[in-house]
């Protein structure tokens, strides 16, 4: 209490100073209105794909928000609108291009009816994990080759948030060949679904608020949604019981920030910085927050929902693998800017790949020795 007495006191002296310089003539008046000009905030609105306080994803929208605010002082205030609050989750491409709001906040797989190569910048199934694809978009020509794609659309895009390794999916029963693929309807949007299609399945493409439903009535047979932290508070596993993993379809998972070019060249440099500075800060905290949870929400449903955790057989990995190939060189030869972004993915990934098989691989398998 006495410390909210000495703030209101403090308020006051400040409230009677202000009043006395603008009684204080013109000079001072001036001197007033300069001060109050250099702390002019800046207004922006960002839209994004996720509902409201959606786990991980939309939080780490809000995150991304707070931080600029926090970062500049208040100087960049970003208002963030859920799906649907300002425009449809589907429509934050053209709502960000077209300057309805200055950025968005999604998945760059959600715009391949617009820009094909796009996909390559959230997942590739049996592509890059969370930090293999930050080093080839940081560090090995991605930003680049994403920044062309988004040029003609009047966007700058930038990383910002990895889910890191998914989950393989909810299964009502068991998979032990690939036969048990064949006439599977399952839940599973973007490249993933291409390659169910292509084993036998039937992709169905649904919002995450009908999943559970659609799994609980039969109306799907599977669905894949991210990994355990957002599995459990959805309460799938009451639909299904089988838990399988790896999410060999999205292995590593990149949220997008995507800015409109006028509004981000606009800023003030230090503000430009202070976005790319806490874009660069929620694309790391998301990864980091997404691995301690999904821990622990691992240990939860298997200990006290008695899910049934089960690795995908070696050789229908091997058969997705395969079809997933096949996927990719057909949307690579579709148009010629996908076919560069898939020559970079594919050049930088077999380099990676290859160090990985030395260091990441060769460690974790060395550290299960007994
Ligand atoms: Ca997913």
């Amino acid at each position: 209490m006495r410390k909210i007495q000495t703030w209101s006191k403090l308020a006051l002296v400040s409230l009677a100073t202000a009043t006395l310089v603008a009684c204080g003539g013109s000079d001072k008046a001036e001197e007033t209105a300069k001060v109050e000009k250099k702390v002019e905030t800046i207004e922006w609105k960002m839209v994004t794909t996720w509902p409201k306080n959606f786990p991980g994803l939309g939080t780490g929208a809000e995150n991304l928000a707070k931080s600029i605010n926090d970062m500049s002082n208040g100087r960049l205030n970003i208002t963030v609108y859920a799906a649907g609050e300002l425009v449809p989750p589907l429509e934050v491409f053209d709502a960000v291009s077209r300057g309805t709001a200055q950025m968005g906040h999604g998945a760059a797989y959600y715009w391949k009816g617009k820009a094909p190569a796009a996909q390559f910048f959230t997942a590739v199934p049996f592509g890059f994990t969370a930090q293999e694809i930050n080093s080839w978009i940081h560090h090995g020509g991605g930003l680049k080759l994403w920044e062309e794609i988004y040029a003609p659309f009047n966007l700058i895009p930038m990383a910002a948030g990895n889910t890191g390794v998914q989950m393989g999916g909810w299964f009502n029963k068991e998979i032990n060949s690939l036969e048990d693929f064949q006439g599977l309807k399952m839940r599973i949007p973007g490249l993933g679904g291409e390659v169910l299609k292509k084993v036998g399945g039937t992709p169905i493409n649904l919002p995450g608020g009908e999943i559970f439903t659609s799994l609980q009535t039969g109306a799907i047979d599977a669905t894949e949604f991210v990994g355990p932290y957002n599995d459990l508070a959805f309460g799938l596993y009451k639909a299904a019981k089988f838990y399988y993993y790896p999410g060999w379809h999205e292995p590593g998972s990149t949220m997008e920030a995507l800015f409109n070019k006028e509004a981000f060249e606009a800023l003030p440099q230090d503000l430009q910085l202070i976005v790319r500075a806490a874009t660069r800060q929620a694309n790391a905290e998301m990864l980091d927050e997404f691995t301690a949870l999904n821990n622990s929400a691992l240990q939860t449903l298997v200990n006290e929902h008695n899910v049934i955790l089960k690795p995908f057989p070696a050789d229908v990995l091997s058969a997705l693998k395969k079809a997933s190939d096949e996927t990719l060189e057909e949307v690579a030869s579709a148009d010629p800017l996908s076919r560069k972004v898939y020559d970079s993915f594919k050049d930088f990934g077999s380099k990676v790949r290859a160090w990985h098989e030395v260091s990441e691989r060769a460690y974790i398998n060395g550290r299960e020795t007994e």
